[in-house]
């Protein structure tokens, strides 16, 4: 029987929020295929404390890789180790949380696996044994419905289209060797962003900010909003606001920057460009607050406040302060 594998990214020693959100994706395609899941841990070494992580979703066996070749993040022997385990292991699918970098590993794995994939899909559902995957395109417009054709199928799912779900099972743990080329390209050096805010992919609320805020210097109304909705709150920008050097580029949401999929986004002085909204489709509940009622971002917001967001967003951050005084 052919198995589902799950390339798991870690990062400073933790596994990723996304990859839990797979591992629940994998166990529930796994029931409709009759597949096996299997997550993959590649590094350097030490991998043993979070091998039996996956069996918290329902993920019955872990595969580690470790190498010193896999201690800092390598495109090329990455992809060559995953492609090895795959094929190890007879994987049917390889699926993998579509961060930065997992668009950017699968791609290669798929080249050297001379498969096709599907990249940042929502959802899929099997139909006769053949697994369609659901994927936006033209920024978010339309929903294409998606067959990979050759095998393995790889695919990367979205951060947040599914919700990692506790479903605990014991799990095997295997080591696998692999024959790894010389590195390319290394990553070198990780910069961690200055914002003590989660990352905007990882968000349940994003309070995000345009060129309406003015410069970089009035940012702390968004943070103070941010801070009184509580640990889960992150901060997003639009393009323009990263391309001038407002803020960091890892906050920048949109065709071109990261895709977001909060409970709520609460776009603060953002126009609603089609490029900024085509990162923003998959919130639950948009907020606009802009003082131009023609704004093309009221169209896609779910509740809209026309007024000078430097009035607004502090009396709302007011607001939530008292409420959550009160309870
Ligand atoms: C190929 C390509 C890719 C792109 N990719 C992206 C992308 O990924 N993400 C992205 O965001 N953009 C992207 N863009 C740019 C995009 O087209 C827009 O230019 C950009 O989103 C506009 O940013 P903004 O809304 O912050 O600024 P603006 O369009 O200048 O809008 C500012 C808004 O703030 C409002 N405002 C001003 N002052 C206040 C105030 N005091 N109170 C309340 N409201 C106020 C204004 O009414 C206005 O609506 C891309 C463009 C191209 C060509």
């Amino acid at each position: 029987m052919s198995t589902i594998l799950v390339v798991t990214e870690i990062l400073e020693g933790e596994i990723r929020s996304v990859s839990q959100q797979v591992y629940t994706a994998a166990v529930q395609l796994g029931r409709e295929t009759g597949q096996t899941v299997t997550a993959l841990m590649l590094g350097g070494g030490n991998l043993d404390a979070l091998a039996e992580t996956p069996g918290t979703y329902g993920v019955g066996k872990t595969v580690l890789v470790e190498d010193p070749k896999l201690e800092r993040y390598s495109p090329d022997c990455y992809a060559a180790a995953i492609a090895q385990v795959a094929q190890a292991q007879d994987a049917g699918v390889v699926l993998m949380g579509a961060s930065v970098t997992g668009k950017d590993l699968m791609a290669r794995v798929a080249q050297v696996l001379d498969t096709s994939m599907a990249q940042d899909c929502v959802s899929f559902r099997v139909d006769g044994g053949t697994i369609l995957f659901t994927r936006p395109l033209f920024a978010g417009k339309v929903l294409a419905e998606v067959k990979v054709t050759s095998t393995p199928v790889l695919a990367t799912i979205r951060p947040k289209a599914y919700k990692a779900e506790e479903a605990p099972v014991a799990t095997t743990v295997e080591r696998a060797q692999v024959d790894l080329p010389e590195p390319l390209a290394v990553v070198e050096e990780l910069l961690k962003s200055a914002s003590k805010k989660l990352d905007v992919t990882e968000a349940d609320i994003v309070v995000s900010g345009g060129r309406g805020l003015q410069g970089p210097e009035h940012w702390g109304v968004l943070e103070k909003l941010a801070d009184v909705l509580g640990d889960g709150a992150g901060l997003g920008c639009s393009r323009p606001v990263s391309d001038d050097g407002w803020r960091p580029h890892d906050e920048h949401v949109g065709q071109t920057g990261k895709t977001v999929a909060p409970d709520l986004y609460i776009a603060c002085g953002i126009s609603g460009a089609i490029q900024h909204v085509a990162g923003i489709a998959s919130s639950k509940f948009v907020v606009a607050i802009n003082k131009d009622p023609e704004a093309p971002i009221f169209k896609v917001a779910d509740y809209g406040i026309v007024g000078d967001l430097f009035e607004v967003v502090p009396a709302l951050t007011e607001a939530i302060q008292d409420l959550k005084v009160g309870v």
